[in-house]
């Protein structure tokens, strides 16, 4: 499969030779490394990608769920056409911040919301606020969590993480994690979770969330969703669309309409303590925090295109083609299954679906890579891991003609997929 990638890609080939020599494995992304080399892509219109060497996508992948406007789109091209004529980055407040904050709250239910870089500046940022609230310095967060490049809970945690201490509870483990509660839950500052784990599309259980609403109740620790990915799955959010409300939100990905974005909100009690004219204010600068790129995108994104209507549209087409796949698979006896909500969908390796993070990490991963290239080679363009996000630019006929992929892939290799 590696062979036959290659022998078609010689451009994309020769550009990750000469990446390599300016960024380590000639990558400054290490999600997006995959072997033989990384395919390099050019353009993007609408839900197709274009490569470097002239071949074509249907793009399900989705920017790992930033990319839901779709590629090109003209209302976000015109917005930034917008933002660059009043000048770029005044070094001051401007009036474009005020309407994003306002349009972000009233959308995701927040009193007060500051702005970051990045989904991971914004989980830094509420994990301090947490810990200046509380007093405390535990985190409760769970195996296998991503909270951004620094937060990384998969395989127990990087070197390169922040100093944190991290206590790590299972995800979707009710008893184990009331356990562990009741021997720390007094020094915990935050519990940090993802209401429905990002990286292989698993669903929290609504007994693990309302057990850790309750439980962070009872100890005065600060209950943070991290719903940079999730927040697509409702018209108010996932925590709204389940019923759960934490007392920190964070934000990132399309929230700024495809620009660099992060935002961390909440209850005004916590938030307050950033408000610079208060004795002891917690600190919270960053450059591009305002920018008005962002500002501007994310507000005309949010607003105009994906409107509550349009994303209980896009999660009804994710619905349909997750239990199209899931009856694909059924049909040809095939050793995979859908996981998955909404707009947000993942195929693992493994018939019955993967539950938790921990059985998601015990596929066989020669099972992924197989099926990753088998599409590429259809093409479609998704995460090597089989996580996919739904872009507006996505149609039934796309949703379609990748089942269709599939259904030959899995036929093409049925010795391992069967
Ligand atoms: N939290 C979750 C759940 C994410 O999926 C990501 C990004 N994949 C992040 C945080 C980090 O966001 P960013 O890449 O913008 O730093």
């Amino acid at each position: 499969a590696c062979a036959a990638f290659a022998a078609k890609r010689p451009v994309s080939q020769r550009l990750a030779a000469e990446a390599s020599r300016v960024m380590p494995g000639g990558n400054t992304r290490t999600v997006l490394f995959h072997r033989p080399f990384p395919l390099r892509m050019v353009s993007g219109e609408g839900q197709v990608l274009t490569d470097a060497d002239g071949l074509r996508y249907t793009d399900f992948l989705g920017e790992y769920s930033a990319g839901l406007f779709g590629h090109s789109h003209e209302r976000v091209h015109r917005a930034v056409a917008e933002a660059l004529a009043t000048g770029l980055n005044l070094g001051a407040h401007h009036l474009d911040e005020i309407a994003f904050a306002e349009a972000v709250c009233r959308r995701f239910d927040l009193d007060l919301v500051r702005f970051t870089n990045s989904g991971t500046e914004a989980n830094l940022m509420a994990l301090g606020a947490a810990r200046a609230h509380t007093g405390r310095s535990r985190i409760l967060a769970f195996h296998g969590a991503y909270h951004g490049s620094v937060l990384s809970f998969a395989g127990g945690g990087t070197p390169v993480n922040a100093p944190y201490d991290i206590v790590l509870g299972e995800y979707n483990d009710v008893a184990g994690t009331e356990a562990l509660l009741d021997r720390c839950g007094d020094e915990l500052a935050a519990v940090v979770v993802e209401p429905l784990w990002g990286t292989g599309c698993v669903p929290g259980s609504a007994a693990f969330l309302s057990l850790l609403r309750r439980r962070a109740s009872q100890h005065g620790t600060v209950l943070i969703f991290d719903e940079v990915m999730t927040s697509r799955l409702g018209p108010k959010g996932y925590s709204a669309w389940l019923g759960i409300q934490p007392d920190l939100k964070t934000f990132g990905k399309y929230v700024g309409g495809g620009m660099s974005f992060g935002a961390f909100g909440g209850v005004g009690a916590i938030m307050e303590r950033f408000d610079p004219t208060r004795p002891g204010a917690l600190p919270h600068a960053g450059t591009y925090n305002n920018n008005s790129l962002t500002m501007k995108v994310g507000l005309a994104a949010l607003t105009e295109i994906f409107t509550p209507q349009a994303c209980d549209d896009l999660n009804a087409r994710g619905d349909r083609l997750r239990l199209h796949l899931d009856a694909l698979f059924d049909r040809l006896g095939a050793r995979l299954a859908c996981t998955g909500q909404g707009s947000m969908i993942a195929i693992h390796p493994r018939r019955p679906a993967v539950r938790t993070p921990r059985e998601a990490e015990q596929v066989d991963l020669r099972l992924r890579d197989i099926l990753f290239l088998a599409l590429v080679e259809e093409g479609f363009y998704l995460a090597r891991r089989g996580y996919m996000a739904l872009s507006l630019a996505i149609t039934d006929a796309d949703c379609e003609a990748l089942a269709g992929a599939l259904e030959r892939a899995v036929l093409k290799h049925r010795d391992i997929f069967i």
